[in-house]
Formats: C-alpha cells, sequence, structure tokens
C-alpha cells in the first residue's frame, strides 16, 4: 500500500497514547500533526480530562471507532503558533478544545451557531477530517485546531480545572440555560453525583438554584450536602423519599449513564416540568408514556456528551470564571469526580508502560478513588509526554 505511515502522513511530528483494539488498554503511540494552516491554533497539550466516553470509544462501546484511537476531547494548553489570518489568537494565550473540531460553516445549524447539529461536524478524535485524515485527540502532547472550535481560558481558571469543562461542564450548563433552569428560585434536580452530577450541582448552586441531588447511593449524601453545598438530598431507592418529593421540581437534570428507569423522575417534576437526559446508557430507556399525556408536559432532552455550541462553551468557561467557584477544595472537588467510571474500566485504560519508563509513574494511578484516578492518570501520562 501506498499510504504513509502515521508518523509520516504530516509534517510535525506528534506523540500520544493510543487504543489498538477493543481492550482497553493504551500504549505509546508516535503520529504527525498537520502544518498550521492560515486559519489553524497550534497549541501544546498541558491537561486533558478523562471522559466516559473516552472509555466507550477505547473499546468501541459504540461501534464507531477507528483504531489506532487517541482518547481526549478535554483538552487545554498553551498556543505555540497560529496561522495568518488567525484573530482571536496569539502565541502564548490558554486555550481549550472540546469535542468537536470541524463542521461544514455552510449549513442551517452552522449559520445559527450550532455546529454541534451539522451533518458534517467533525469529532476531534476518530473521525476523517476535511483532508481525509483521521482526527486524534487531546491524550497527546500538541493539537492543531480551526480556531473557531477554540476556546479561550480566561486567565482566572485553573487550566486543569478547566479541561473537565469542555465536555462535562458544557453538557449540564447548556440545558441549565437552555430550559431556563437557571434562575434563582428554581428548584433542580440533579440525578447521580459522577463527573457531570458534580458539576451541575456547582454551576446550578452559583445560579442561586435551590439543588436536591438524586442518588442511589446514600453515602454520597455528606458529599453532595457538605462539600457541593446541595440543598437536600434523595436516595432514589427510597419509597417514603422519593414520594415526598413528588411535584416539586421545575427540572431533572438526569447525567446517568446505565439504563435506569425514568418514571420515578418524571413523578418528581411539577406540571410542565423538564426531564434533561444527558447521560448516554447503551441500551434504550423505557419511555413511560402515559404520565406524559396525563398533564405532566416533559421536554425530553437527550445530547450527546459535550456536543454543544461554540458561544455556548465560551461562555460556559467564562461563566465558570466568573463564578468564582474556584477555590482549591471546590477544584479538587470537581477534579475528584471529572468522570464517572469505574475503578475497573480505569485499571483497563491505565497506559501500559512505555519502553524505559518508571514503573512507578505507570501505576501512579491505581489505589485512588475512581475518578480522581482519571486526572492523576493523565497527569502522569502528561509526565511521561514531557520527558
Ligand atoms: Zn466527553
Ligand atoms: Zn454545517
Amino acid at each position: 500500500m501506498a499510504e504513509k505511515s502515521y508518523e509520516e502522513e504530516h509534517p510535525t511530528k506528534a506523540f500520544g497514547w493510543a487504543a489498538r483494539d477493543q481492550s482497553g488498554v493504551l500504549s505509546p503511540f508516535k503520529f504527525s500533526r498537520r502544518s498550521t494552516g492560515e486559519k489553524d491554533v497550534r497549541f501544546k497539550v498541558l491537561f486533558c480530562g478523562i471522559c466516559h466516553s473516552d472509555l466507550h470509544m477505547a473499546k468501541n462501546d459504540w461501534g464507531m471507532s477507528t483504531y489506532p484511537l487517541v482518547p481526549g476531547h478535554e483538552i487545554v494548553g498553551e498556543v505555540t503558533e497560529v496561522g495568518s489570518k488567525v484573530e482571536k489568537f496569539k502565541v502564548g494565550d490558554k486555550v481549550g478544545v472540546g469535542c468537536m473540531v470541524g463542521s461544514c460553516h455552510s449549513c442551517d445549524s452552522c449559520n445559527s451557531d450550532l455546529e454541534n447539529y451539522c451533518p458534517k461536524m467533525i469529532l476531534t478524535y476518530s473521525t476523517k477530517y476535511h483532508d481525509g485524515t483521521t482526527t486524534y485527540g487531546g491524550y497527546s502532547d500538541s493539537m492543531v485546531t480551526d480556531e473557531h472550535f477554540v476556546v479561550r481560558i480566561p486567565d482566572n481558571l485553573p487550566l486543569d480545572a478547566a479541561a473537565p469543562l469542555l465536555c462535562a461542564g458544557i453538557t449540564v450548563y447548556s440545558p441549565l440555560r437552555f430550559y431556563g433552569l437557571d434562575k434563582p428560585g428554581t428548584h433542580v434536580g440533579v440525578v447521580g453525583l459522577g463527573g457531570l452530577g458534580h458539576v451541575a450541582v456547582k454551576f446550578a448552586k452559583a445560579m442561586g438554584v435551590k439543588v436536591t441531588v438524586i442518588s442511589t447511593s446514600p453515602k454520597k449524601k455528606q458529599e453532595a450536602l457538605e462539600h457541593l453545598g446541595a440543598d437536600s438530598f434523595l436516595v432514589s431507592r427510597d419509597q417514603d423519599e422519593m414520594q415526598a418529593a413528588m411535584g416539586t421540581m421545575d427540572g431533572v437534570i438526569d447525567t446517568v449513564s446505565a439504563v435506569h428507569p425514568i418514571l420515578p423522575l418524571i413523578s418528581l417534576l411539577k406540571t410542565q416540568g423538564k426531564l434533561v437526559l444527558v447521560g448516554a446508557p447503551e441500551k434504550p430507556l423505557e419511555l413511560p408514556v402515559f404520565p406524559l399525556i396525563m398533564g405532566m408536559y416533559i421536554c425530553l432532552h437527550l445530547s450527546a456528551c459535550g456536543l454543544f455550541s461554540c458561544p455556548d462553551t465560551r461562555s460556559c468557561t467564562m461563566a465558570f470564571a466568573a463564578m468564582k467557584l474556584l477555590a482549591a477544595a471546590a477544584v479538587m472537588a470537581m477534579l475528584a469526580s471529572t468522570v464517572a467510571v469505574s475503578g475497573q474500566d480505569l485499571g483497563e485504560l491505565a497506559p501500559a508502560p512505555a519502553p524505559g519508563m518508571d514503573e512507578g509513574a505507570a501505576s501512579f494511578s491505581h489505589g485512588m478513588s475512581g475518578p480522581l484516578i482519571c486526572s492523576s492518570l493523565f497527569l502522569s501520562v502528561l509526565a511521561l509526554l514531557r520527558h
């Protein structure tokens, strides 16, 4: 075959961690990035969140993965080069890239700043770019991205904390705003206290909303109330508690990505309350139509992970910076749940040791509580990249 190797496909060498098959194991990967085009921003990757989607994609759970696959779509770094027609960024700027890196720029969706709905939208990794080559994500040392899909990270936002906002953050910020669940006095339920749930609680509280966390696990209560500042906590398996809360909420943000019943959640809503589904279970959920007909006008919003429009992403990162939520404790609480993944998943996703690499670095991630591993894991990966 005349095809070029991954290292020679483009002019600039790059290094990352790639899944080679469905095992979920990542290993070192030498590849290349395109030259900085006239509208491109090139940046050094400093931080990247680990999203649950990365796990799904690494293992081809959704049947759309192409290997080698470099995951990562919560990417933050520092600009090292800009193209001749780039207007919004300069060398040294702190920037981020989320889940998409391209679109057609001419369809109705693109013209309405809704590139995430463009039929030709290009994902940050495992998708064909305009030039026909495969996109690679942020588990790597550098990115080159059209400035249209690059966001500026405000100065008062720590870069490590900014990364999760580019997928988890926008995923919950956007529906809170879009469905009017951002008004003081509104009562919102947040189902699931993983990565999305944490950020949803922080945003909603910062907006002056009354927040009730709903979880199957009573163990999350202290975290919800004391660390994240939620107003109340419901154990979804406790019939009495759920019964008492019926009809009290203006909206419910359901972040659970496993199959679960939604009727109990619908019951929590006031008439015309809004159920917003942002988790992505692998199998269909059962939709109880009768309660919907019986006067509960519910808006079901099913959105893919972090795929929101560019202005929304910009406003999300800026809002978060402005909300001054970023005291060290808050950052750690959020990072501690950047992604809701099981220890087992993470074990599988842990990188295989690179040649000559310190074993200690590879095992750095193990033995810590789930999501915190993600950040630590990635920091250890970055340490290797810089090596
Ligand atoms: Zn994501
Ligand atoms: Zn388009």
